[in-house]
């Protein structure tokens, strides 16, 4: 077998967390422990962490809750049937793999999740970071009959939804920061990121890109350069991946429906009820590098957020904008 393909095998049958020896694993793959020992190399090389002590083998730093398609399905329930379900092992980006498939006409509502994704992005090239087992990394198409210059707050109404889902696992501090994150006490739990084709005012479809810690290692807090947190911190009984994707995804389709018929506006009291900084002080970097101090007041049907500055309200528009508590 050639080595890529036995590296995900030999880390499922690794997810319990116990140690194997290379020579068990060898035998179990019918394989010698050179080609275990190059897999497992594969999968260092992609940022998975594994603990390799001599005389007991090979085992991973935790146990790692892999996805199951029927489980997840099932979990779905009654929106098992709207969503085309894609479960990769790895893969460099969700957004990327799903914006290339919808230029190929991928169908509505196609949903690709990995289970490790080695080159996650956030807005303007930033990078989103994971560990194998440590989160979901998932992407959602969704068509719309509008073009994309009316999707201006489908950003924030995803954060809704994210909202949702999350009190409903028992997360009840999640908040909102503007434009699309998730955040508990003020530290980031789970990003956004949307990406657009289509043209401005005919059929236009939305890749919606979204990542959540369910635990942080070190290694990944360290590679964050900015306070982060996870659902484990949050809740006193550990969610299962399958659980939380499930319930990310109803949430999901139900808001984005009170989107098509509505856009934001609808869901716009709900966004700022959540808002971590609502009439809280702000500082809002500039893609030009200002810096622009003032009080968080409103957020717009539009999903532009209005600061009561020293220059009086002013309107931001999301895209390159980020917003921090004031200094
Ligand atoms: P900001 O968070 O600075 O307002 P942003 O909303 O544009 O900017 P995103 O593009 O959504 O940020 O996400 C990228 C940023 O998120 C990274 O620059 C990093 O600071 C942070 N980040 C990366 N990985 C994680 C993670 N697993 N958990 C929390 N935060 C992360």
């Amino acid at each position: 077998m050639p080595m890529n393909s036995l590296t995900f095998p030999i880390l499922r049958l690794l997810s319990d967390g116990h140690f194997r020896s290379g020579e068990a694993l060898a035998a179990q793959f019918g394989v010698t422990r050179a080609t275990v020992w190059n897999a497992l190399r594969d999968a260092e090389s992609h940022g998975v962490r594994l603990f390799s002590v001599r005389g007991k083998g090979y085992r991973l730093p935790e146990p790692v809750n892999f996805l199951d398609r029927e489980r997840l399905r099932a979990l779905l329930a009654d929106h098992a049937n709207l969503y085309t379900l894609e479960i990769h092992d790895r893969m460099e980006s969700t957004n990327s793999h799903l914006m290339r498939a919808a230029a190929e006409g991928a169908p509505h509502a196609t949903c690709v999740i990995t289970e490790l994704q080695t080159a996650g992005r956030g807005r303007r090239g930033r990078a989103w970071q994971t560990g194998l087992g440590d989160s979901l990394t998932f992407s959602v198409l969704w068509r719309f009959d509008c073009g994309a210059g009316a999707l201006s707050g489908l950003s924030l109404a995803v954060g809704v939804a994210l909202i949702r889902a999350l009190r409903e696992l028992g997360a009840t501090k999640a908040q909102l920061k503007w434009p699309n994150d998730i955040v508990s006490g003020r530290k980031k739990l789970a990003g956004i990121l949307i990406e657009l084709q289509g043209d401005m005012d005919g059929a236009s479809a939305a890749v919606i890109g979204i990542g959540l810690n369910l635990r942080l290692s070190e290694a990944t807090r360290r590679a964050i350069a900015q306070p982060a947190t996870s659902l484990q911190e949050l809740l006193d009984v550990p969610v299962q991946r399958d659980v939380a994707l499930a319930t990310l995804l109803r949430h999901l389709a139900d808001v984005l429906a009170l989107f098509e018929r509505g856009g934001f506006e609808p869901l716009r009291d709900e966004w700022i009820a959540h808002h971590a900084y609502h009439n809280a002080a702000v500082r809002l970097l500039l893609p030009d590098g200002r810096e622009i101090d003032g009080v968080a007041q409103d957020v717009a049907a539009d999903g532009a957020l209005l600061v009561r500055a020293a220059q009086g309200v002013q309107r931001f528009t999301a895209g390159e904008i980020s917003l921090r508590a004031a200094a």
